[in-house]
């Protein structure tokens, strides 16, 4: 295995060349296994991530986001699967690219959060030296040193008694204890690129916002260039720097973050915001859910996959799908979009049709 000179960790910075570090072009990936229907699970989705960015996928359960962080990870298994488009990482190619080359790269290079953390974790191997692995390999540092920027990590990512914690095995941690330790270990890498799935939304809300500090700090100081993904617009609200919205495989509304919150123009969208848990209703309180469930999309072969979920939907919104059109760097893929000058507003004082 060839392994790649790291000289970054938190406080230095290696130079990234310009533009963005991971560029995605129309990806899109179809499951094609044997006697099964094909499945589109992303189709051309397209978004980059600058150097000391953070971009938030969001979406609900099904639309596609861990399949689009397995995609550029190059974790997706090679029978039966389809990738097609452009993932590009500081200029390089990496779909189709060797097994050995990706494998420089991960770590200090791209590193994953996975959403299921015991798939991740080697459950035979004491998360103490899993972490400290990390750091003695990508951070140069020897035993002693490992050991105590270890215990650091652990009680950075909320791990409590974490000198202890050293020689427990990923089994004898909760699913939120082991969630923690897997975003420690990649805090480690101190990566140029990180995709975070999921990454908490196993924890409660005082962890899960610790946890976000700390993959901000990591952006901040760093330099690290971050792909959050979730189903929740509450977590990318304080966070990330550009938000895109997935449904059914597709990008629906891309936007900076200030833009996409103060005006929102998909109807998905809407409907994520309402469904965005508030700080001053108790928790289990239920939320205003989008109506019907995931499983209505309909194929974008046949018009807008949310169609039959939309409050707005009007006649033409079958047939073909509708492009994804941008203004002012916010882009939606609806023929009636919140926000655009509707029948309403093109209705003079005197009540005729303008
Ligand atoms: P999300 O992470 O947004 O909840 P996923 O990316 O996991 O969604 O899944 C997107 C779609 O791809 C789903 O419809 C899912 O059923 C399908 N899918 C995921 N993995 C496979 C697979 N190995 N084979 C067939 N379909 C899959
Ligand atoms: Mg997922």
């Amino acid at each position: 295995m060839t392994t790649t000179p790291v000289t970054g960790h938190a406080g230095g910075r290696r130079p990234s060349g310009d533009g963005p570090l991971l560029q995605v072009r129309d990806l899109s990936v179809r499951f094609t296994r044997k006697g099964r229907a094909p499945v589109t699970a992303v189709d051309s989705v397209s978004f980059e991530v600058a150097a000391g960015r953070s971009v938030g996928i969001v979406g609900e359960s099904g639309s596609g986001k861990s399949v689009t962080s397995l995609a550029i990870m190059g974790l997706l298994p090679k029978r039966g699967v389809d990738v097609a488009g452009s993932v590009t990482f500081d200029g390089e190619q990496l779909l189709g690219m060797s097994d050995d080359r990706r494998r420089s790269l991960r770590g200090a290079e791209m590193a994953m959060v996975f959403q299921d953390p015991m798939s991740s974790l080697n459950p035979v191997v004491p998360i103490g030296v899993q972490v400290t692995e990390v750091l003695r390999r990508h951070r140069d540092m020897n035993k002693a040193e490992a050991r105590d920027e270890a215990v650091d990590l652990l009680r950075r990512v909320g791990i409590p008694e974490a000198q202890r914690r050293l020689k427990d095995y990923p089994h004898q941690l909760s699913g939120g204890m082991r969630q923690r330790a897997l975003i420690a270990i990649a805090l480690a890498c101190s990566p140029r690129l990180l995709v975070a799935d999921e990454p908490t939304t196993a924890l409660d809300v005082t962890i899960q916002a610790q946890i976000l500090d700390l993959l901000r700090g990591l952006v901040a100081e760093t330099g690290t260039a971050l792909v959050l993904i979730t189903h929740d617009l509450g977590v990318v609200a304080g966070m990330c720097d550009d938000v895109h919205v997935m449904y059914g495989g597709r990008l629906v509304e891309s936007a900076d973050r200030h833009e996409l919150f103060a005006r929102p123009e998909h109807p998905y969208t809407h409907g994520l915001l309402a469904s965005v848990p508030r700080l001053d209703s108790p928790r289990g309180e239920p939320l205003t859910p989008i109506p019907g469930s995931p499983t209505l999309t309909r194929p974008w072969s046949t018009g807008c996959a949310f169609e039959p979920r939309c409050t707005r939907a009007q006649p033409d919104c079958l047939g073909s799908a509708p492009a994804m059109e941008a203004q002012h760097g916010h882009a939606v893929r609806c023929l009636y979009p919140y926000g655009a000058p509707g029948p309403a507003s093109v209705v003079d004082p005197n009540g005729e049709r303008a």
